[in-house]
């Protein structure tokens, strides 16, 4: 008789075992994701901007210590905007949010990728269209409201060559007129800002101004709107058009323009772990 009462004990716990590993796996978006990282690693090959001095680890000890434990330690060194960053909308704007006041729910949120790396093929000074926006909203019969937008141009697959990615691998105030990448026309920023309630907008090129800009109007209609950009992102020919989440946690610097960021996207697959 105990003996039986055990096995229907036993049964009725393995039935609700069972069904709460089931809830895990369908609500806990970790449990049932593939996660891309979209972060460019931070050494001495990070790309700044042409100005800038570039990241520094500086070797701290590093060993077994007297007392027989391991110990490692060092300092690092960088700009704010350099590598995989975010620039927060003080950048560009006064009496705008700086990194630190950046709501989270910004930069978490449902993302997409705008696909223009033939148009950046063919030309290094292309800047990205409203007819582009629109373009993708047609293909996939949904909106860009609300959404983290992520712009492909191809450029990431150029990291880290300072000559391929920026257009010259010269340092200086004198290199900046020699800057030729893609980047995001002022009016398409506009457009976003204005017609589209966007979260956040990143893309895979050292600003979100195309190299030969001088007046930087997209960063400044983007900061005026309150609308965290994305630079240098990595990796995004790994993502689908649409359907992932897009997780971009900076450094929480007081004060700060931008900073270090650390931009993952969960792709859902099927619980079994399928396709
Ligand atoms: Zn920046």
């Amino acid at each position: 008789m105990r003996q039986r009462r055990f096995n229907i004990c036993g049964a009725a716990f393995a039935l609700v075992a069972t069904w709460y590993v089931g809830q895990a796996t369908a609500q806990d978006p970790m449990l049932s994701s593939r996660i891309v990282d979209l972060t460019h690693t931070y050494d001495t090959d990070t790309i700044f901007w042409p100005t800038e001095k570039g990241f520094r680890l500086e070797r701290g000890p590093a060993g077994v210590t007297e007392k027989g434990y391991y110990y490692s330690a060092n300092r690092l060194w960088t700009p704010e905007h350099g590598g995989t960053h975010v620039d927060a909308p003080s950048h560009f704007f006064a009496d705008r949010p700086t990194v630190d006041q950046i709501p989270l729910k910004r930069l978490i949120g449902s993302g997409v990728v705008v696909d223009v790396r033939d148009k950046c093929r063919a030309d290094r000074d292309y800047q990205i269209a409203v007819e582009d926006l629109q373009a993708w909203e047609a293909a996939h019969g949904d909106t860009l409201d609300g959404k983290i937008i992520l712009l492909n141009t191809g450029y990431a697959t150029h990291w880290p060559d300072r000559e391929k990615y920026l257009g010259t691998a010269e340092t200086g105030r004198g290199a900046i007129a020699k800057l030729h990448f893609p980047g995001l026309d002022p009016t398409a920023a506009r457009w976003l800002a204005r017609r589209r309630k966007i979260k956040a907008i990143g893309l895979d090129t050292a600003s979100i101004d195309y190299g030969q800009s001088t007046m930087f109007g997209s960063h400044v209609t983007l900061c005026e709107h309150r609308i965290p950009i994305l630079e240098n992102v990595a990796s995004m020919d790994a993502l689908p058009a649409t359907g992932f989440t897009l997780i971009a946690l900076p450094m929480k610097i007081a004060g700060g323009s931008g900073g270090p960021t650390r931009v993952v996207a969960l792709l859902a697959t099927a619980p079994d772990g399928g396709w």
